[in-house]
């Protein structure tokens, strides 16, 4: 049987860790989150990330500019956060409208409030090594496969998908291990080929299920990043969820094979319940060290 690797339980631990940390400041962390328009998927994930602020005592502000916002009045509304001495982060949720730069939007954001760590600035200190916030998602992974030991030195990593928020963070962040690291994307040839030589696995790319069993080496672990929703009845068939789909006239699939994956894998994250959680802890783990290094500064001075 392989083992299934819980992210609930990774990301409780992630919590727990963090609570000391949130009780030793003089203020609490602050953390704005930025939700503009009414995207439905948006708004579930923000509502998410303020409980969980709750749950171990970090200030949130939902900000809510309306979906007709310029790039002016966002980079104006960012530029007062960043002069906010009670928020130590900030976190604008994608997608934004199309009338917004949103390049310009997320490089407005001061690197040291920059809680999703996307800011080019703090992706240069990924790229160097030097701490920083990282990206949430691979920085949860990381923590994901520390928890449950799975060596990463030395092995052979392949990272499918190369997104500035997932693939490419996550591809230097097993580097920084010592991992052996191969990056896909839809222009790579041969691509079962390359991803059957991975020990460790990490899929990225938004396709339902499209990563089958010719993919995977017997006794790989496996990383399912992706998060589709599958609403073609033929199609919730062939990943193994009829029954599923029946009830609820949709399922949440990642991009592995739900079946193929455990007759195959050492290991793997299921979804959901796998690398979903891990995110928003590394979001609450980022805003921490950020308002600690905020602190520190306040206090030297
Ligand atoms: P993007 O769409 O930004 O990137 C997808 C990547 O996958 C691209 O590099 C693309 O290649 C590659 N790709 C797409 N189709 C194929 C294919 N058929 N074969 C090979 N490579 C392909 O996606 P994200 O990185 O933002 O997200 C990926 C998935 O992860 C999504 O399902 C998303 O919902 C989920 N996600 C989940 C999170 C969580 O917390 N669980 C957090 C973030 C994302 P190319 O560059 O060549 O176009």
């Amino acid at each position: 049987m392989p083992q299934i690797l819980d992210g609930i339980a990774v990301r409780n631990e992630i919590l727990e860790r963090l609570k000391p940390r949130i009780a030793k400041l003089k203020r609490k962390p602050g953390l704005a989150v930025v939700l503009v328009g009414h995207n439905p998927a948006s708004e579930v994930y923000v509502r998410s990330k303020i409980k969980t602020c709750g749950e171990i005592d970090i200030y949130s502000e939902k900000l809510t500019p309306p979906e007709t916002v310029t790039t002016e009045e966002m980079l104006a509304l960012i530029d007062d956060l960043n002069r906010r001495p009670d928020i130590d982060g900030i976190l604008v949720q994608m997608p934004l409208p199309k009338q917004v730069d949103t390049r310009r939007v997320l490089e407005a954001v001061a690197p040291d409030k920059d809680a999703d760590g996307f800011h080019p600035t703090n992706v240069g200190h990924l790229v160097a090594g030097r701490p920083a916030p990282r990206a949430c998602t691979p920085a949860g992974i990381m923590e994901l496969l520390k928890y449950y030991k799975i060596p990463v030195e030395g092995r052979r990593a392949v990272v499918l998908g190369r997104s500035d928020i997932v693939g490419k963070p996550m591809a230097l962040m097993l580097l920084h291990e010592s991992a052996t690291v191969t990056i896909c994307h839809s222009r790579t040839a041969e691509l079962a080929d390359e991803c059957h030589r991975a020990d460790i696995l990490v899929a990225a790319i938004g396709r339902a299920g499209m990563v089958t069993s010719e993919f995977l080496a017997p006794g790989a672990t496996v990383i399912d990043v992706g998060m589709n929703r599958v609403t073609d009845r033929a199609e919730a068939e062939r990943l193994g969820r009829a029954e599923e789909f029946a009830r609820k006239g949709s399922v949440l699939v990642g991009d592995v094979h739900p079946v193929e994956v455990a007759r195959v894998a050492s290991a793997y994250t299921p979804v959901p319940g796998g690398v979903g959680p891990l995110t928003i802890a590394m979001l609450m783990a980022n805003t921490v060290a950020l308002a600690e290094q905020h602190q520190a500064a306040a206090a030297s001075r």
